[in-house]
């Protein structure tokens, strides 16, 4: 048995409580039953899991920020030390985790801090633009909408008003694609409510490159554009955003884009602290691994999630930062980490691809799974039918513990 000798100790940190940190702190929780020594800390800025994939509907005002905040109180065994506090930086060479609350040793660390939105320098765009990368970033995207119908309805100018009820979004992947797609779904309703005509809010999705859902198949893409466009949704392609401005995206060809609201859900990279750590990274800061989602250079520490550059050997290719990647990557890390506490040979990570699911509206959306494209009520049905098995999935593996909590 290894209970990991430097700095600290037998401790196992988690750093994150997103889908990979959360899943592997849920895993090992059982495996650690037969391992008193070995300690194991979660930390997270916030007292609670956020399942980000449901953000499109906080944003687009069908459900409330709280009902996509999971407490983490509900779900962490009495095994698990958690510790809500900010990660400001890394001591490498100590193995510590620096933070608000001092100072974490840890014996093997979880590097699952997910990522944030990137603006790719472009200017203007992080202080003009709002995000969906949070409960709060959701709730602050539906209050500016409300505000900007209500600024609608009080405007005399036609065109002012038009303007006002205009959303548009930067980015034309699965998330600009599922936030387009509700709010076009909700807004009719809500410019009624403000006594506005139904058909006056329009959302523009505006994406730089030739196609939305780049990387999906040509079927997918096509049926996604057919309900975009049924949902009155304008989409731009080829349409790159040079700045964001006072009166709106500045688009390369210098066209202007004018709104009442801007969203950017075009990029993400890292976090800046993983930057500034000196641990190897790629493509947008992401942190380079092994085969075994070890840190390369940096063996006690795994990487897992957005923040993790994971290489499919199968393709050659980055895996791109999606919940099931990450969750995936977090159950292997777990095994791993249990497998160096028993002496057990590691496992070399392999995705293995579900399928890919994007909801277009509050009713529909497009699936690609085993080479089967659909679209329409059965996409979207299998869409929550996926995230109420991961909400069942986070209680079922609290059940896991052995001492209960
Ligand atoms: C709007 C939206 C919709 C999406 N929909 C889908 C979808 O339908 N399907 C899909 O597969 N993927 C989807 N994704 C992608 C998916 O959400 C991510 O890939 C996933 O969240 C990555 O998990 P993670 O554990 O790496 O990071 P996260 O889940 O982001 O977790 C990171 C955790 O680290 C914590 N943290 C970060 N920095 C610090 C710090 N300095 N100090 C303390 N704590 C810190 C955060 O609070 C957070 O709890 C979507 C993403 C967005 C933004």
């Amino acid at each position: 048995m290894n209970t990991f000798t430097a700095g600290g100790g037998g401790q196992i940190v988690v750093a994150g409580a997103g889908y990979a940190g959360l899943h592997v702190a849920l895993r090992l929780t059982a495996s650690l039953r037969n391992q008193p020594a070995v300690e194991l800390t979660l930390v997270d800025r916030h007292d609670y899991h956020q399942v980000i994939t449901e953000l499109p509907r906080v944003a687009g005002g069908t459900r409330a920020a709280d009902a996509v905040r999971i407490p983490l109180q509900d779900v962490l065994a009495a095994r698990v030390r958690f510790v809500q506090t900010e990660i400001h930086g890394f001591d490498l060479a100590g193995r510590r985790l620096l933070t608000r609350a001092g100072p974490i040793g840890w014996g093997r660390l979880v590097l699952a801090l997910g990522s944030r939105p990137n603006d790719f320098a472009i200017p203007g765009l992080a202080e003009r633009t709002l995000s969906v990368y949070s409960a709060s970033d959701a709730e602050q995207v539906w209050a500016a909408v409300s505000k900007a119908l209500t600024a609608a309805a009080a405007a005399t100018d036609p065109e002012q008003q038009r303007r006002l009820a205009t959303v548009v979004v930067g980015g034309g992947g699965a998330t600009g694609v599922e936030l387009a797609g509700e709010l076009a779904e909700i807004l009719p309703e809500v410019a009624r409510s403000h006594g506005l005509a139904p058909g006056l809010p329009t959302v523009q999705l505006v994406e730089a490159g030739p196609t939305i859902l780049a990387g999906s198949s040509q079927q997918l893409i096509e049926k996604a554009t057919k309900i975009l466009s049924d949902l009155g949704v304008q989409v731009r392609t080829n349409a790159a955003i040079a700045a964001a401005t006072e009166e709106g995206f500045r688009l390369s060809d210098g066209q202007l884009v004018e709104g009442g609201v801007f969203v950017w859900a075009g990029g993400l990279k890292a976090p800046e602290l993983v930057a500034e750590s000196k641990l190897p990274t790629g493509h947008n800061g992401r942190v380079k691994v092994d085969q075994y989602l070890r840190v390369l250079d940096h063996l006690e520490i795994y990487a897992a999630g957005d923040l993790a550059s994971v290489t499919d050997p199968r393709t050659g290719h980055v895996l791109p930062p999606l919940a099931q990647i990450a969750l995936e990557e977090g159950e292997t890390v777990a095994r791993n980490l249990d497998a160096e506490l028993n002496g057990r040979p590691l496992e070399v990570f392999t995705f293995r691809d579900k399928g890919f699911v994007v909801s277009v509206g509050t009713r529909r959306g497009v699936a690609d799974i085993a080479g089967i494209t659909t679209g329409g009520h059965v996409a979207h049905l299998l869409k929550d039918a996926i995230e109420w098995e991961y909400r069942q999935s986070v209680k079922h593996l609290r059940g896991w513990d052995p001492v209960p909590g």
